[in-house]
Order: structure tokens, then sequence, then C-alpha cells
């Protein structure tokens, strides 16, 4: 065999089936030099707090190592869950959530890959939205579901469509297959809608008429810039309608790798056993260095200097937006309150994955609304994160936008 031949191993099916990440493949040369990227969701390096997890790193690991160097158990470091449920309440003001509701995870990502092990089954149904989360439509393709797609209104997914699959699953006697709906409620990743008030109700109302659970991904909510706070579906649901995400990678930093489940302990259990087999346990520095950050920081407040310098990036964005787009007959986009994303939507009939080679000439970067329909559908959207660009670079990347589009319609 030549060096240069690639090794036809006998890979499983799973393996064979999973592709490589389109964003991955798109964004290669987004970092390059003169690059301008809206692509990734990365936070601002700017916003961690390194000198203070830099002297509680040293703390927990010389005062407690006999803890933080060991394995630690499946569940999570106790501290933490003990921090965890302590700050649930303050910002969701939940109450009764007990150690046993919850688990650490390695990020949220792998909860969504967890809970897709023990809850779903080939063929059965998930409700997603259009547009969705790919990094959990790609959790849950694992386990070969169904797909039922709600297209995102701007005030939330279209009750009517859950409805109406709803009801098509209940007569045709497949209600029992309909595992979850999955909702970012708050700055959806990629739209940046937030779910109202009335359709969090009413989709509770649903879940308990129908019997299905609600998987609620929350990583942006702590990130408002303006207007009032909606209780999560948690509130209404409690845990035995709705298993809740949370993260501490937007609000302390994505390398700690430190997510959260709010779940019935029922469900945490399953939860606990599949992880047992995935990594035995998380890791326990990361998990007692974050327990003593929030023990010993105020996170609400340490996480407002950040939130004010996302909202003057937004708000950069949006006037760069109208400046160079405002003329365009048809073009649209979001006015997120919150999160890292704005959803921009260009007349009928374009399509912003052709439109993105004329994007990479001028070094300008974002991601096609493509990789976020359930389908892999053309789509005319596209998702503009403004978090990392500093502010110059964010209208200089919007107005070579605008000429991308200009050169893209001229061809
Ligand atoms: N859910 C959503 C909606 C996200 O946007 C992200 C991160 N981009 C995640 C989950 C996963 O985040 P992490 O694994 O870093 O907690």
């Amino acid at each position: 065999m030549k060096l240069s031949e690639e090794k036809v191993y006998r890979f499983s099916e799973l393996a064979n089936k999973v592709k490589a990440s389109m964003i991955r493949e798109l964004l290669k040369y987004a970092n390059l030099p003169g690059a301008i990227s809206f692509g990734g969701g990365t936070p601002d390096p700017e916003t961690f707090p390194r000198e203070e997890l830099a002297q509680l790193a040293a703390e927990v690991i010389q005062k407690e190592y006999k803890y933080t160097l060991q394995y630690a158990t499946t569940e999570g470091d106790p501290e933490l869950v003990k921090q965890i449920i302590h700050l649930i309440k303050r910002v969701y003001d939940v109450d009764g959530v007990e150690p046993e509701n919850v688990l650490i995870t390695a990020g949220s990502q792998q909860a969504l890959e967890l809970i897709g092990k023990v809850l779903l089954d080939k063929d059965d149904y998930v409700i997603v939205g259009d547009p969705e989360y790919l990094g959990a439509l790609g959790a849950f393709r694992m386990r070969d579901p169904r797909f039922l797609v709600v297209r995102f209104e701007d005030d939330g997914p279209d009750i009517n469509q859950v409805e109406s699959y709803l009801k098509k699953l209940d007569a045709s006697g497949q209600i029992h297959r309909l595992k979850f709906l999955y909702l970012v409620s708050n700055f959806q990743n990629p739209s940046g809608i937030t779910t109202s008030l009335e359709k969090r109700k009413a989709l509770v109302e649903l879940a308990e008429k129908y019997d299905f659970l609600i998987v609620e991904d929350d990583p942006y909510g702590a990130l408002r810039f303006e207007g009032e706070m909606l209780p999560p579906l948690l509130k209404f649901g409690g845990t035995q309608r709705v298993i809740l995400l949370n993260t501490f990678s937007k609000i302390l930093c994505p390398g700690l790798r430190i997510g959260v489940v709010v779940a019935d302990k029922t469900i945490i259990r399953k939860l606990v056993l599949v992880k047992q087999s995935t990594d035995l346990c998380g890791p326990a520095l990361n998990m007692r260095l974050t327990a003593r950050y929030l023990e010993r920081y105020d996170i609400l407040q340490q996480i407002k200097p950040a939130i004010e310098l996302y909202r003057r990036k937004r708000d950069v964005m949006l006037d760069a937006l109208k400046e160079y787009f405002g003329d365009v007959p048809g073009a649209k986009w979001t006015k997120p309150e919150g999160g890292l994303f704005v959803w921009v939507t260009l007349p009928e009939g374009y399509d912003t994955m052709e439109m993105f080679k004329f994007a990479e000439e001028r070094k300008v970067f974002y991601i096609p609304g493509q990789a976020f329909r359930p389908f892999d559908e053309p789509s005319s959207s596209m998702r503009m994160s403004f978090c990392l660009p500093p502010f110059e670079k964010i209208v200089e990347g919007v107005r070579k936008l605008k000429e991308a589009f200009l050169a893209y319609k001229a061809y």
C-alpha cells in the first residue's frame, strides 16, 4: 500500500454515517490574517476571568488535591452541585431542585449526546426547529430518529404546526414514539429568537396533554442585554416535563467544559449510568475550580462587563446591517435582546451557501443557514455572530458582505 492511499477500515455503521462538520470546512480560512469572521459562536477570550481562575486553580490543586486530582463521582462534584442549585434559584426562580435532580456534564454538548442515548431509538420522533442548533441535530442524528421540523416565527416555534404534528401522531397511534421537543428558549442559536411567554406555556400544556418531554437548552439566557427575562419552561412544567440544560461555556469560559442537566431523578439516574461508560466521571479539577469560583465571586456580577461588551457589539452589527443592507428590498434580520447571534435573511431566491465563495474571496465569513436546517435544504439566511470581531471589524465585515452580496447578485 502506498503511503498516500487511505486504508479501508471496517468502520461501524455509526462511524460511516457521521459527516465532517460543514462549518469546520467552511471556516477553514476564517482565522487567516485579514479575515473577518462572523462564523464561530466562541466567546471573546478577553471576557474570561483568567487572573481569578489562575489563582483559584493553584489553590484547589494544592489544598484540595485529594479531590481535584482524583476520580470523581459520575454525578459530579457535590460542591459544584450545591452552587448550581443556588444559582438556578437565583437566575430562574425555580424551587425544589435537589442534588439528585442535577448532573454535571462535559459542556451541554455531552448532555445532548447522553439524552439522545437515554431517550431515542431508531425511528423515534423528535420535534426540532427550523432553524435549529446544529450540535443538537448532530447529537440526536446519531440515534437515527425522525425529525418533525417546526418553523421558527419571531416569537418562537409555530405552535399550530407543533399541534398538527401531535394530532397526526396521536391519530396514527404513534404518539408514544415522540420522545421530546427540543428548544433553545432564549436567543436561539442560530436565530437569536426568544420564545415568548405565551408559547412557553402553550408548549408545556401540549407536553402535558400528549405526554412527552421538553428539552430546554439555555446557554444564552444569562446574556440578556435588555428587556425582561422570561421564566424557563421548567418553571411551568417542572422536572416531570422539562429537562433543562445549561452550561458555563458562555458565562465563564468554554475551556472548563462544565455543563448542567436538571431533570427528574429517574432521568438523571439513567443519564448517570450511560455517562459512566462514556467517561467514568467528569474532570474533578474543573468542577471544583468552578465550584470555588462560584463560591468566591458573584458570577452574575462578574459577567456584566461581558454582557455590556456583547450589547455594544450587537448594536454595531445592527447599525452596520441597516447601513449596508437597509436598501436591499426583502432583506431582514433579527434584533436579539441577548446572546451572540443575528440571523440575516436575504431576499427570497438567494442562497447563502452559493454566496459563500463571494464572501470568502473578500475574506469575510458567516455560516450559511443550510447548516442549521434539519434536512439540509438551501437557505436564504445566515448566522452572523457578533461576539468575536473588534468593533471596527464588524462594520468592515458587513460592508464586505454587502460587496459579496452585490457580486453574487450580478453573477
Ligand atoms: N446548546 C447550544 C444551543 C449551543 O449554542 C451550544 C454551544 N454553541 C451548546 C449547547 C454546547 O455548549 P457547551 O458544550 O460548550 O456547553
